[in-house]
């Protein structure tokens, strides 16, 4: 293989592409500067103006259409764009550089872009450079319509194409029908920037942290993409063409065998049986992924379903939403976590103060005990459609044993009127908490008595417990699901659960990496619920190992003082999956990292 020709990147999602380069916004280096008269000033406004509503126009239809294909949390990037579009302080500011210097609406934009990008490059972090490019693309795409570059005019017909760009910004990963690209690789662009969660949810492999990528391509060339390793290869030859086609060839096959493994029960090979559940955030996802093969649903977040609406879904509505889930799990069990607003999860209809601290102010079931009309009507539509499955309800953000409390009665009263209306309501539907605020970690005892269940949902516990802002790119680094205190606040959970005889799982994000799985296992969970995407892998890893071994991996895991330690506990679970693949598959080398 020729190394000279392979650049290195970073990966961002898996998978091995080959095809002709297409390089999107090949932006001319230099945008004409001219002086506008001052009797013509107004027009060159307007011309600035009309290109902004045609860029809007332009983000509202990928909004549409991302919506239509993932689904409207991914497409909500197009919003956050139009919103700094048609931000009226910024159109003012460049409206007031084309008056004041008296030159023309290019120039304009572009020095608007320069001054922003400035600002935000004197800063290391990897995502504030993600949030330069998500201030800059719109105001691109004005540059796109004041320059008149017809984004689809090189590329023609219907050939796949892998897609080339300075960053990774949701436009590059929208720039084309989905099924016409084979990759996205750019120089540029943050691995938590909102581009790379829409490569992700394509399922497109994707490459960033590709330096002077673009001047060494030229439209057509023809490259070799490796998502797994975080390489691109230009101008392969047939050798590497060959070696490629092979390598494509036992990725199938692994993903064939872990497809057959994932219908299979999660049985450890001592005979211990662990569920393996699935989140699910939107109902596409369950005409999306295969759910037959999952021990039921961890954790229906019900906020998206509100978030997808104009206003409050009505009791009806929300009835039929859920009883469909509930047959279409078939006797499994769906666990509905009640209405998750909040910090970053916003409802468009429902505008609630500006706070200093969202993530430690009025979100989840702080919300739904105040405002307990949206609570009681999700519980209303819940318990109805309890006549058709096996429901479980989960309360998010729980604070305190009050708390729980305030929702049995409410709860009760809701049930009771239901009943006396003459509707059929299930008779058991267990009431379960998100452990996820640390406090709940102390008082566990006394709310395990109040309870039927317990879930972690260690994406905010993690957050809450490392005081590290699990959104805010600055201190991304930080974010570390493998501090020890973590897992000591695991352990705790879990043994909590077993004394007093209630079931346990994890929903957070960390449970559908498969070594970490396997240590929540040996900590002593019954279950995870999983990313629908990651399910065949967990199973796998479950069906190939001991518990008795799990149990000892996780003990060592306790041991460990810095998440370094914990992390190389895992690597050896990681690493014995790893061949134990390569042996039975033949398959492509698994080079899965904690997620
Ligand atoms: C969590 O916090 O781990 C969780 C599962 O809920 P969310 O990500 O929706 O806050
Ligand atoms: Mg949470």
């Amino acid at each position: 293989m020729a190394q000279h020709r392979i650049v290195k990147g970073i990966s961002v999602a898996p998978g091995l592409a080959l095809g002709p380069a297409h390089v999107v916004h090949a932006r001319p280096h230099v945008v004409p500067t001219w002086n506008v008269p001052e009797e013509d000033l107004a027009r060159e406004v307007d011309r600035l103006r009309e290109a902004i509503d045609q860029a809007a126009e332009e983000l509202r239809r990928r909004q549409k259409a991302v919506a239509a294909q993932v689904g409207e949390r991914d497409a909500g990037i197009f919003a956050l764009h139009r919103t700094i579009l048609t931000d009226p302080a910024t159109q003012r500011d460049v409206e007031a550089t084309i008056r004041d210097q008296r030159i023309n609406a290019e120039a304009a934009v572009q020095a608007l872009i320069d001054r922003v990008t400035k600002r935000l490059a004197g800063t290391a972090a990897e995502g504030m450079r993600g949030w330069s490019a998500d201030f800059s693309d719109p105001w691109r795409a004005v540059l796109d319509v004041l320059m008149q570059h017809d984004r689809e005019s090189i590329v023609q017909g219907d050939e796949q194409v892998i897609l080339a760009a300075a960053e990774l910004t949701p436009q590059v990963v929208t720039y084309l029908a989905r099924e016409r690209i084979l990759a996205v690789v750019t120089e540029a662009g943050g691995r938590f920037s909102h581009g790379a969660v829409l490569a992700r949810s394509f399922g497109i492999p994707c490459v960033v942290g590709l330096s002077n990528l673009l001047s060494r391509l030229e439209q057509g060339l023809r490259v070799l993409v490796d998502g797994d390793a975080g390489t691109v290869q230009l101008r392969p030859d047939q050798d590497d063409v060959d070696q490629f086609l092979a390598r494509l060839e036992r990725r199938k096959t692994r993903e064939k065998k872990l497809g057959l493994h994932a219908s299979l029960e999660p049985v450890t090979t001592d005979g211990h049986r662990f569920a393996v559940l699935v989140n699910v955030e939107s109902l596409r996802d369950l005409d999306t992924f295969p759910l037959q093969n999952c021990d039921g649903v961890g954790l229906l977040r019900t906020e998206f379903l509100y978030m997808e609406r104009q206003q409050f879904p009505s009791e009806e509505e929300q009835y039929r939403l859920y009883r469909r889930v509930l047959e279409r799990l078939a006797g499994r069990p769906v666990t509905l976590r009640t209405l998750d607003i909040g910090n970053d999860k916003q409802l468009p209809y429902f505008k609630t103060p500006r706070e200093a601290n969202p993530a430690l102010g009025w979100r989840g079931l702080r919300i739904a005990i105040e405002w307990q009309d949206l609570l009681r009507v999700q519980l209303r539509a819940a318990l109805r459609a309890s006549a058709h499955g096996d429901l479980r309800i989960l309360l998010p953000m729980v604070t305190s044993i009050e708390e729980v409390r305030d929702v049995h009665r409410i709860f009760d009263e809701v049930r009771r009127s239901l009943v006396d209306g003459g509707y059929d309501v299930a008779s058991d539907v267990p009431v379960g908490i998100m452990v996820e605020v640390p406090s709940t970690l102390f008082v566990l005892p006394s709310l395990l008595a109040e309870v039927d269940y317990v879930s972690v949902g260690t994406n905010d516990l993690v957050q809450y417990l490392l005081a590290v802002d699990r959104d805010n790119p600055l201190v991304a680094r930080l974010y570390d699901v493998h501090h020890p205190a973590v897992l000591q606040a695991l352990a705790r959970v879990a043994e909590a659960a077993r004394a007093a005889g209630k079931p346990a799982s994890v929903c957070g994000e960390m449970a559908g990496d498969y070594a970490t799985a396997l240590l929540l296992l040996g900590l002593g969970y019954d279950a995870v619920s999983v990313v629908p995407m990651l399910l065949p892998e967990v199973k796998y890893a479950v069906r190939e190992t001991a518990c008795a071994e799990a149990r000892e991996t996780a003990q060592l895991a306790l041991r460990e003082t810095t998440s370094e330690g914990v992390r190389s506990v895992l690597a050896k679970s990681r690493q014995r999956l790893h061949e134990r693949q390569v042996a039975e598959f033949a398959a492509e080398p698994h080079k899965g990292e904690p997620r």
